[in-house]
């Protein structure tokens, strides 16, 4: 707990209750659909609105505390900010999970190719998760 609250004044976010349990629940589950961060926030403050909520992740997105995970075909998911990764997502259960892999080489061959300037190089990869394969 004390931790979570460390983390927020660093990054200039005001500490609410609210907001502390957001973070401690994507620190347990990392990536939380809205859905998911409301039903374990309402636990605490049967009173929070949806809306409170999505005020609160807006407002930790805005700090850079926060990111939104957008995924093809699934509700988007929230995660804290830490080194860049890319996801692996489960067509079959919808888990998501970090992967760590180098993309540089990815990166250069795309800004390359598409003459853009590439800032940020995450993929999401879709597939069978080995729990869901066996
Ligand atoms: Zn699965
Ligand atoms: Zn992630």
């Amino acid at each position: 707990m004390k931790h979570s609250e460390e983390l927020l004044r660093s990054h200039g976010i005001k500490v609410t209750p609210q907001r502390l349990t957001i973070v401690d629940e994507l620190y347990g589950r990392i990536h939380l659909s809205i859905d998911e961060l409301y039903m374990a926030i309402k636990e605490k403050f049967p009173s929070i609105s949806l809306a409170t909520v999505y005020k609160n992740i807006n407002a930790m997105m805005e700090k850079r505390f926060i990111k939104e995970v957008k995924i093809p075909n699934q509700k988007s998911r929230y995660e804290l900010i830490k080194e860049p990764h890319s996801h692996v997502v489960c067509q079959k259960c919808g888990k998501v999970e970090d992967v760590h892999i180098d993309l540089s080489t990815v990166a250069k061959e795309a800004m390359e190719k598409s003459r853009y300037h590439i800032n940020e190089d995450a993929l999401i990869f879709t597939g069978v998760c080995p729990e869901c394969a066996s």
